[in-house]
């Protein structure tokens, strides 16, 4: 794979569905089925360049440079935790891109950052899906960054695209950088792609969308993908998960978990709620028994998570006593819980620690 530099005036192919590819081939004067070729280039033989999709004729291929470039970016630095996690910075100066904010945002740099995690038996990539984030969760260094702008389906995938350990990749999470419901067409678009067969080929069960719960999005997500999905809880009791999660004032846990209820999951899509564990503030008797009613009924599992320290920011790590004490009591009250191990804390990939606000 060769990757050049992007001029970028031109289109990304990158980020195309197979049929707007065929329609693009169309409308150059080439027959469909050569959208099915690019795609294939794209997307399974990892082109970097229109000039390395051999079997488009010579012509067809200049004629489409003209106007798009294949829109494949390797990541501009690396850093890498000793445990082996390697967090990965992609982007480059803005010019304006589709999806910048207007604005003098729209001038700042687009960098985000890509997490990839290698364990005993899988690897998983934690992509970004905004430059920043406008959510504001009071745990969340990238909450602190404020939103610049949703990334384009191409600059989302292509985090996963030019990674140098993709062939290496079991999972995708969009877990990163921003909320990926506040940029849902964009996300859509990527999962149709991540898992078609004329993308990138991963089964659903493989891909995960973490949301706070911004509702018209996961309504959005439910009925347009079967990927699965992690909602963000972190406390079962309106005020206090509302002092650490605005969304909270508009979108209430209990109408999210109503939704989740309802929408029909099938026996393989699974939902899980992730829940940073906070010294001495909710993880106390009170909150397992109101969490256990909140999502009875539902099929999920919970996972919870250490939290990462911040700055300027009033919360310790809960104890791993007190966390095996909580994840026991949850699993008394039958609901499946793990206590999901800290990965590149070092070099500032852990969950909560992506940011990328001093490159401005
Ligand atoms: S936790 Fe997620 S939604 Fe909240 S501020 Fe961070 S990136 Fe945004």
């Amino acid at each position: 794979m060769e990757i050049r530099s992007v001029d970028r005036s031109q289109v990304a192919l990158l980020g195309m569905t197979r049929d707007e590819l065929r329609k693009l081939s169309t409308a150059l004067g080439e027959k469909p089925y050569r959208g099915d070729q690019i795609a294939d280039w794209l997307y399974a033989k990892k082109a970097g360049s229109i000039d390395e999709m051999a079997n488009l004729p010579r012509e067809f291929r200049k004629k489409m440079s003209e106007q798009y470039e294949a829109g494949l970016k390797a990541p501009v630095s690396v850093a890498e935790s000793a445990d082996g996690t390697n967090k990965y910075l992609y982007g480059g100066p803005s010019g304006g891109a589709g999806g910048a904010l207007r604005g003098s945002a729209a001038e700042r740099p687009r960098y985000v950052e890509a997490a990839f995690i290698p364990e005993a038996r899988r690897a998983t990539l934690c992509l970004s899906t905004q430059i920043g984030c406008g959510r504001g969760c009071l745990f969340c260094m990238t909450g602190r960054q404020g939103l610049h702008g949703n990334l384009t389906a191409g600059e989302i995938l292509n985090q996963f695209a030019a990674l140098p350990e993709r062939d290496m990749v079991t999972n995708v999470v969009l877990m990163g950088m921003g909320e990926p419901l506040d940029n849902v067409d964009a996300v859509l678009r990527s999962l149709s792609i991540l898992t078609s067969d004329r993308g990138f080929g991963f089964g659903c069960r493989r891909v995960t969308v973490s949301t706070v719960g911004v509702l018209p999005g996961l309504e959005r997500l439910l009925r347009g993908s079967s990927c699965r999905i992690a909602i963000s809880l972190h406390s079962p009791f309106d005020e206090q998960r509302a002092s650490l999660m605005p969304v909270q004032r508009v979108c209430p846990i209990a109408e999210v978990v109503e939704l989740i209820r309802h929408a029909g999951l099938g026996k393989y899509r699974r939902v899980s709620f992730e829940y940073i564990v906070f010294r001495g503030l909710n993880h106390s008797r009170a909150h397992v028994n109101e969490i256990a009613r909140l999502l009875g009924g539902i099929r999920c599992r919970i996972n919870l998570i250490r939290f990462h320290r911040l700055p300027d920011v009033p919360f310790e790590a809960a104890d791993p006593a007190d966390m095996e004490e909580f994840r026991s009591a949850l699993e008394a009250k039958g609901i499946p819980t793990t206590i999901r191990l800290s990965r590149g804390e070092d070099v500032q990939a852990a969950c909560g620690l992506l940011s990328t606000k001093e490159l401005w």
